[in-house]
């Protein structure tokens, strides 16, 4: 099964909303297999966002995710790296879809609420730059039969 990154940024934490995002990707059937809160710095962030060095807005995304502390997780499930992406939505909150958290919960290309990460690829990286080895949990969930069909797993 595949594992994924999720960041509740600062905006959530303020507006009450980290139950709420993490109550979505629960009743979706994700496993939480680490969590945590942490304050991020300009140094994790460079790294982050390296794609977005180039952009005009790169300080201020680095500066708006260390308002606060975030709320990082890890997800598991069979191609949980695509559902959570899709579940998140599109990157500017007025032009996700409605259902998504950003098209329910943001009005906004920056205060979207939530990263998530994009590939498999880059779901390892990501997991490997905010968790250590020992603070991710393997532990079996009693309920995957009903999760998936026994040839799914
Ligand atoms: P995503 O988070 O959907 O994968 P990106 O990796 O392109 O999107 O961007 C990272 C984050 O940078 C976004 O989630 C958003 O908070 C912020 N961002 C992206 N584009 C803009 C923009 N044009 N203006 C302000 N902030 C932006």
């Amino acid at each position: 099964m595949e594992k994924t990154l999720v960041i509740i940024k600062p905006g959530s934490l303020q507006r009450g909303l980290v139950g709420e995002v993490l109550h979505r990707f629960e009743q979706k059937g994700l496993q939480l297999c680490g969590i945590k809160m942490m304050q991020l710095t300009d140094e994790i962030l460079n790294e982050h966002y390296a794609h977005l060095a180039e952009k005009s807005f790169f300080k201020r995304i680095k500066d708006s995710m260390m308002v606060t502390p975030v709320i990082v997780c890890c997800l598991k499930g069979i191609d949980a790296v695509k559902i959570v992406h899709e579940l998140a939505g599109k990157t500017n909150g007025r032009e996700a879809s409605v259902g998504t958290i950003r098209g329910d919960f943001s009005m906004s290309v920056q205060e979207n609420i939530i990263h998530t990460s994009d590939t498999v690829e880059n779901a390892k990286t990501e997991l490997a730059r905010f968790f250590i080895d020992s603070e991710i949990f393997d532990y079996k969930l009693s309920i995957l039969s009903f999760l998936y069909a026994n040839d799914e797993i």
